[in-house]
């Protein structure tokens, strides 16, 4: 108990004087810096190497808090009662007096906000007088960090601070979900579509994938291991590493496998894992297994996509 205080203490004194941090969230580990400073914001896009045309997700404790900054809706307040905190991401409309800092928005008049159920990064938001702005904790276009020797493989010593929580429980980004006009989601991630068509009673847009660069995180190539990667492959060749979803009862040296019994929760909490594990043990080249397209699996789908346009 002793040390979780000390460490938020110290996370909240590196955040309090601007500099960005890595924390643990429910999805994949953040880069956090103080939404509203210029400062800690461009620190976080030096860091990343992203692309300032990117926009940053912004992370609340609470509504009180978000209402200072957004307009808030109908869809928005029915699905916030029903998934948050938790893997979903809102794009809301900005308030004119907003404070958010122009860097996050890249000067747009829209944010995409979220409110984490991790428990240490809950109790360090609720101990600022700021919302925190928080990308995935990796270098642009790479694999997310999961844990904190992924933050430390992607970073080295250039982070000043990691806040450990332990391994990422969903290990996917978070959904994101626009409502601005009509509900449509902008990126698959940890909470399946469906259960947000549930909750809206109407089947959502699917606004992936279109040339229209709505969400600059959707450029292709993302996600990426840093080694060539094909799909849906049936019979890989000698010099690959197998990526399966199941474990298979003939095993070779180069099987890793998402899951013991294709899970596809799971699996989505295994990919990152995985893929960096190959990296590491020496492969050059992943070829993956067809994945069922259902649940989860769309999200995983989604980013073996991108990571093949290596
Ligand atoms: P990351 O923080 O690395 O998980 O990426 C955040 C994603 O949210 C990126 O794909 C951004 O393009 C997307 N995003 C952030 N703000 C907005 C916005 N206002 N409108 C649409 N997409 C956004
Ligand atoms: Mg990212």
């Amino acid at each position: 108990m002793k040390s979780i205080q000390s460490n938020i203490k110290k996370a909240k004194n590196y955040l309090d004087n601007n500099h960005c941090i890595a924390v643990p969230t429910e999805t994949v580990y953040g880069l956090a810096g103080n939404a509203y400073s210029n400062d800690a914001i461009k620190k976080i896009f030096k860091l990343k190497k992203r692309p300032i045309n990117n926009p940053l997700i912004v992370h609340y404790y609470n509504l009180d808090q978000l209402e200072k900054d957004c307009d808030l809706n109908d869809n928005f307040l029915k699905l916030y009662k029903k998934f948050s905190p938790g893997p979903i991401t809102y794009i809301l409309k900005l308030k004119k007096n907003s404070k958010i800092s122009k860097f996050v928005t890249n000067n747009k008049k829209t944010l995409a906000v979220r409110f984490p159920k991790h428990n240490l990064f809950k109790i360090l938001l609720k101990s600022l007088s700021y919302p925190l702005a928080a990308p995935s904790a990796n270098l642009s276009s790479r694999l997310s960090s999961v844990k904190v020797s992924d933050v430390k493989d992607e970073f080295g010593k250039k982070i000043k601070f990691i806040l450990d929580g332990g391994k990422s429980k969903i290990g996917v980004e978070s959904t994101i979900l626009s409502l601005l006009n009509r509900p449509s989601i902008l990126r698959y991630g940890g909470l399946d579509v469906s259960k947000i068509e549930k909750v809206l009673n109407k089947k959502l847009l699917i606004n992936i994938n279109t040339k229209i660069k709505i969400s600059p995180g959707l450029f292709p190539l993302h996600y990426s291991p840093g080694i060539p990667l094909r799909i849906n492959v049936k019979i890989p060749n000698k010099d690959e590493a197998y990526v399966l979803i199941k474990k298979r009862k003939v095993h070779f040296k180069n099987y890793y496998y998402l899951t013991k019994k294709r899970n596809l929760d799971k699996a989505a909490k295994n990919l990152y894992t995985i893929l960096r594990k190959i990296k590491q043990d020496g492969f050059k080249k992943i070829a993956v297994e067809k994945i069922p397209n259902k649940g989860l699996g769309k999200t995983i789908n989604d980013r073996l996509n991108r990571a093949s346009k290596y």
